[in-house]
């Protein structure tokens, strides 16, 4: 592939405060020259880990080539950046970006719906794809001179109660890029798995406990919401649930109206009730932290990384008859990840420690692919390479020798920095002369029978070959003669020895 090259995602670091949570820019354009490099940035869905960079890199470093996002995508994408950078100040962090800066990075993205085919220059295409996982989140189909490839993204193969499982065609590839961070696991019913959620949720507060469930405000927030608001009717609770900012109370607006992003489910149960219209959820006053009595609270950010959740697991955790309920992947450096069962103190920050007393539920249900989604994808699209991403080694090791073995693909999971190489086929389209298509059309049969059975039917073989001259022209396109042709053109006499 010559000239430029595609960014797919420009995501962050959630464990790091320092430089190393943004990507090494450096690594692109030493001079900073961002422009010329890249051809295009295409990022698949506004979690922090795809998107968080992106102000930055726009803003600060000065890219301003064209950027992809699904509408979705760019409508939430603010939300969430501007609630990581009140999380980076409220946490006393130099900020990285203002909000002004959130707004005129978005005003440079280009929004594409699912399955529009955009053509970005004349070497390259794009197409996004149904990803399922969170509203908005799409695999990206992209083709470059005759190389094609899908960037997956983060995925679910399966459908959720808010959103529907990812969808793709069958495409011709040259690579596949996917996600693996559940490359080593097999789930079991979603359905056993919620009803665990709702019954240690239940037990919390129908013993008069608190429940914290720290959520990034868009996402699991709103599928959790739904999964209990049901509940709640169904049980006739009358128990509180609180939203901790305006901000998800925002974001389930927009939800309502990008409806059409949705599940099947919801989408069939529109006309009667929209299902981001929670009856009981209202949002939570400050004060309400020390209120008597029990409650459910989604705060945000999730993963515990600071904030107002973190804020509030500090007052709650050493109170045993309470509940912090935490996604099964949190990631290093984060106060979620340091947290078990077994925990009994825990460093917040480098000056507070906190007793922890309260049970810590892990939800098992997470919007990525499992691995059984994870080979159904790459069989299904049976790519010449893949290349595993978003996963932790020793599962993306484990992956790629099924990948290999049982499918028969190239398969590698480059760490950083490190380079993959490999040829891709290229097409040349050439024109054929009426006499050379002629003498192709001479059948060569040959029959072949079976001699070790009688019974057996005797086999017909078209065993024509045909040859021809390809010929290229100065400003022509490439053509194909019959050999008498070349003769002709060329004013040579055929001899025969
Ligand atoms: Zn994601």
């Amino acid at each position: 592939m010559n000239g430029k090259r595609i960014m797919f995602d420009c995501g962050m670091h959630m464990g790091y405060a320092d430089h190393r949570r943004y990507p090494d820019f450096s690594r692109i354009s030493k001079s900073g020259d961002f422009d010329n490099v890249l051809s295009c940035i295409i990022i698949t869905h506004f979690h922090l880990d795809h998107i968080g960079a992106l102000p930055y890199f726009t803003e600060v470093c000065g890219y301003n080539g064209p950027i992809y996002m699904t509408y979705p995508t760019k409508a939430l994408a603010p939300l969430m950046l501007d609630d990581y950078r009140k999380v980076m100040v409220g946490r006393g962090e130099e900020q990285q970006f203002t909000n002004e800066n959130i707004l005129n990075c978005m005003k440079k993205v280009t929004a594409v719906d699912i399955k529009q085919t955009v053509q970005v220059d004349k070497d390259l295409l794009i197409r996004p794809y149904y990803a399922g996982h969170v509203l908005g989140a799409a695999m990206f189909y992209a083709t470059m001179g005759d190389a094609a490839m899908v960037y997956t993204g983060d995925y679910n193969m399966t459908p959720d109660r808010h959103l529907g499982a990812a969808q793709i065609d069958r495409l011709h590839l040259d690579l596949l890029i996917t996600e693996s961070t559940y490359g080593k696991t097999i789930r079991d019913s979603k359905y056993a798995r919620e009803r665990e959620f709702l019954k240690a949720v239940h037990n919390c507060v129908a013993n008069g406990g608190k429940v914290l469930i720290p959520t990034f405000a868009l996402g699991r927030a709103q599928e959790l919401c739904i999964l209990l608001d049901d509940y709640w009717e169904r049980m006739n609770l009358k128990v509180p649930i609180y939203f901790s900012s305006g901000l998800t109370i925002q974001a389930n607006l927009y939800y309502k109206v990008l409806i059409s992003w949705t599940s099947q489910k919801v989408k069939d149960t529109y006309a009667t009730r929209n299902a981001f219209n929670f009856k009981n959820v209202q949002s939570f006053e400050r004060s309400l932290i020390h209120a008597p009595g029990p409650c459910v609270l989604f705060a945000t950010p999730g993963m515990l990384s600071g904030g107002f959740s973190l804020e509030v697991f500090k007052h709650w955790a050493p109170c045993e008859s309470n509940l912090i309920t935490l996604p099964g992947y949190c990631v290093a450096g984060t106060v979620g990840h340091k947290l078990s069962d077994k925990t009994t103190k825990v460093d917040v920050d480098k000056d507070t420690q906190i007793d922890v007393r309260c049970k810590i539920h892990r939800l098992s249900f997470s919007p990525h692919t499992d691995e059984k989604g994870i080979m159904d994808l790459v069989k299904f699209l049976s790519p010449k390479n893949v290349i595993l991403v978003h996963g932790e080694i020793k599962n993306m090791d484990y992956l790629k020798g099924r990948i290999e073995s049982e499918l028969g693909l190239q398969c590698y999971y480059p760490s950083n920095n490190e380079t993959v190489t490999f040829p891709t086929t290229h097409f040349v389209k050439a024109d054929a002369s009426a006499s050379f298509i002629r003498s192709s059309l001479t059948p060569n049969f040959k029959f072949v029978k079976d001699v070790t059975t009688e019974t057996a039917p005797v086999q017909v073989l078209d065993e024509r070959v045909t040859q021809g001259i390809l010929t290229m022209e100065k400003g022509q396109k490439l053509k194909i003669l019959h050999e008498d042709e070349v003769l002709t053109i060329t004013g040579t006499e055929h001899i025969e020895v």
